[in-house]
């Protein structure tokens, strides 16, 4: 098993399938950048469903056992069950899943299971329409998405794992609403902390609220406990309702950084590697997938790039404050 410079294993690959979204969530792909003349990655650039297998195996030869598919929003990708089903029989995957913002999944549920999909997270900023029409910017309501979330759940892809990215002004008021809605239906709830990726979304310290704040909150309405992380590396601080009703967790990347446990690689779209969500440069996979590499040859780019990586953007960020060159965005990369 590879380590890199700071002696983390690599366990999880994010892969992005698209860098297309049908919402403007305006912390990730805000109108005034992403409009009608933004130029998305065209087709040819875009990894084949049988490029990302390869690159997905010589992943899961060196480490990787949990796989997540995102975007961009992935349930745009064009059969995107034909590619869940290739990746589903790769010896040694135990979990895959996809996050989604949920407006498709209402439909797309059953081929998914079908296909081999273990779970699906699905992002939900508020239970209140006008706030979330106001923060997808495109004014897709919340029913919606809870109906995605239905269906996924009523076929098994469970838990389901609900995304609120909580920002200060925005829908800090929503956090309790969300947590009241989904105690005791056994989906997990994992509240956010507003990050700084890319840097078209205008980030400022000022707009995050702190998993602190957030579990403070919660907490006056529904007394919570903390409890063990399930595995180590696990993002999300996890806390349960004291009268049984589930648990939920908080994802503190900003204000308690987690970048000593953190075993995940990124591939964009086009097949780019990345080593951390605020990466500057990505390792081009696609020009060696594309001029014939073996996959001794793509074994050995794995370990190269990781056994040289040391970020730990998130940790350096709160100890000084750091200028970086421009970051990759998120709609880019995938959560
Ligand atoms: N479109 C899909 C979705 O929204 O679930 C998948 C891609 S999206 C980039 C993955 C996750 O990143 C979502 O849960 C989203 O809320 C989160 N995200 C995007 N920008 C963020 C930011 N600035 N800070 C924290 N989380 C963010
Ligand atoms: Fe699209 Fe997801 Fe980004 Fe929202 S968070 S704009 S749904 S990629
Ligand atoms: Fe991992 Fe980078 Fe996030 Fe730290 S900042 S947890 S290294 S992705």
């Amino acid at each position: 098993m590879t380590l890199d410079r700071l002696g983390r294993p690599l366990h999880d690959l994010r892969i992005s399938v698209t860098d297309r979204c049908n919402f403007r969530c305006t912390y990730c792909m805000p109108k005034e950048i992403f409009g009608r003349d933004f130029e998305f990655m065209r087709r040819e650039e875009l990894l084949s469903f049988e490029e990302i297998e390869r690159v997905a195996a010589a992943f899961v030869r060196a480490g990787v056992q949990k796989l997540r598919l995102t975007g961009g929003e992935p349930l745009l990708r064009k059969g995107i069950e034909d590619l869940i089903g290739l990746l589903g029989r790769i010896e040694g995957v135990e979990d895959l899943t996809l996050t989604t913002n949920g407006s498709l999944l209402a439909r797309k549920a059953p081929a998914l299971k079908a296909a081999g999909l273990d779970r699906v997270t699905v992002s939900l900023d508020s239970m209140d329409d006008t706030v979330f029409m106001a923060m997808n910017d495109v004014g897709f309501p919340v029913q919606n998405v809870l109906d995605g979330i239905e269906a996924a759940a009523s076929v098994g892809l469970t838990p389901v794992k609900v995304n609120m990215v909580v920002k200060r002004g925005v829908n800090e008021t929503s956090v309790v609403d969300m947590a009241r809605h989904f105690r005791g239906t056994g989906h997990i709830v994992r509240f956010i902390e507003y990050m700084d990726v890319g840097s078209t979304n205008g980030w400022r310290l000022d707009d995050v609220v702190s998993g602190k704040e957030i579990v403070a909150s919660i907490n006056r309405t529904f007394p919570l406990e903390p409890i063990d992380p399930n595995y180590l590396g696990e993002v999300a601080q996890r806390y349960r309702y004291l009268d049984g009703e589930g648990e939920i967790g908080v994802i503190t990347s900003v204000t308690q950084p987690f970048c000593g446990d953190c075993s995940r690689a990124r591939i964009s779209a086009e097949g780019k590697l990345y080593t951390c969500l605020f990466a500057t440069h990505g390792t081009d996979f696609r020009q060696l997938l594309r001029g014939g590499a073996t996959d001794a040859e793509l074994d050995a780019a794995i370990a190269s790039v990781w056994s040289r990586r040391d970020d730990r953007y998130s940790e350096i960020r709160t100890s000084q404050t750091v200028e970086i060159g421009r970051k990759v965005e998120m709609s880019y990369i995938g959560g």
